[in-house]
């Protein structure tokens, strides 16, 4: 089995047998690019690697292999850390909006998984060309015998249609847990900032939070309509439990009865004084971008802002 043996060696490329046909970009769980993004020792850069094997195991011509990481400096790949591949039965699917569906995966063996709230897992989406996909728990460490996954369907890719595919009952494998985007000890007022499907990390990691009693705690959601608003009920049931959580919707498209707020969520972010608060952001590049730019302006130093880019 090649995941989880490999994951103190870097991925390398023979640049003379690469024929640049970028399945090792598309079968990447992490989004990343080893043909192209490669250091003068001909080995990806990214820490972002899992060590996967998905891009190795799949390069037609051989190019990639895991060498003994020439500059390694003896500090394990952090994804190393408790990951374990689990045998787990899709146990519910639930739609939560048309375009956003929950996984519910029941542990087969081992039968259970502890996780810290903002970890992800893989899924094998696919055993040829073996493909994984990586997607964060939106369920809490609680629930240490199952886990649950919202996942939103991207009509033009390659894993998340075909695990629109699995049906109940059938048995997948999982990888996992794995993630440094978690809550930081010494974090107090917070604020977690998501767009669409950037939510998921933050159910569990809101919930930590308001337990942990350290500070102020607010989530800033931004989508683009009502349809689109996931796990709602859930905030504004932790909103009853703890009345100081500050929760914000806010829509780019609402319908003409949305009361709430409106417009992208970096412009939302610059009326907000934020200068004692860790800021944890989850969503899309732009966003991300956008969002840190309006938190640095606002007086956060960048080494309190955490992120998690999800495409
Ligand atoms: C750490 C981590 C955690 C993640 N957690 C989640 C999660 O909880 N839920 C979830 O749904 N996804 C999550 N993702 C994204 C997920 O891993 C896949 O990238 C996503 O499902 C698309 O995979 P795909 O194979 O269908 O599309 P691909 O074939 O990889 O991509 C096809 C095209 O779609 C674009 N694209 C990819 N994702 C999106 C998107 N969401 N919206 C619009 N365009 C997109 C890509 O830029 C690309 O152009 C996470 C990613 C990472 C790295
Ligand atoms: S899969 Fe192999 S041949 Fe194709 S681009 Fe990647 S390294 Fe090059
Ligand atoms: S080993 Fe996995 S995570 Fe790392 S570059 Fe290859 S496919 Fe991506």
């Amino acid at each position: 089995m090649l995941i989880g043996l490999l994951q103190d060696k870097k991925v390398s490329i023979d640049t003379e047998k690469c024929m640049k046909c970028a399945l090792c970009a598309r079968v990447c769980p992490m989004q990343l690019s080893p043909y192209t993004d490669y250091d003068d020792k001909c080995q990806l850069k990214s820490d972002d690697c899992i060590r996967c094997g998905a891009c190795v195991v799949n390069c037609p011509t051989q190019a990639l292999s895991f060498e003994e990481n020439r500059s390694f400096t003896g500090e394990p790949c952090p994804h190393k850390k408790k990951r374990k591949e689990y045998k787990a039965v899709l146990e519910k699917v639930e739609d939560l909006t048309s375009d956003v569906r929950q996984f519910t995966f029941k542990f087969i063996e081992p039968p259970k998984m502890s996780f810290k709230p903002g970890q992800f897992l893989i899924i094998k989406v696919l055993d040829g060309p073996i493909v994984f996909r990586a997607y964060s728990i939106s369920s809490t460490p609680d629930e240490c015998s199952s886990v649950k996954l919202a996942i939103k369907k991207v009509s033009d890719g390659l894993g998340s249609p075909l695990v629109y595919e699995f049906k109940e009952g059938m048995e997948v494998i999982l990888e996992g847990p794995m993630g440094e985007f978690t809550l930081q000890d010494d974090t107090k007022d917070v604020i977690f900032v998501a767009n669409g499907i950037g939510i998921t990390p933050f159910v569990s990691m809101t919930k930590e939070a308001l337990k942990r009693n350290q500070g102020r705690v607010m989530l800033l959601f931004g989508v683009r309509n009502e349809k689109d608003i996931i796990y709602d009920d859930y905030f504004k049931a932790l909103k009853e439990e703890y009345p100081d959580f500050e929760y914000i919707l806010s829509l780019t498209k609402p319908s003409e009865n949305w009361k709430g707020e409106k417009g992208r969520v970096p412009v939302l972010i610059e009326k907000i004084n934020l200068q004692s608060y860790d800021a944890y952001l989850c969503g899309s590049k732009p966003m991300l971008k956008d969002t840190k730019e309006a938190l640095i302006k606002s007086g956060i130093k960048s080494e309190r802002i955490f992120f998690e880019s999800f495409f």
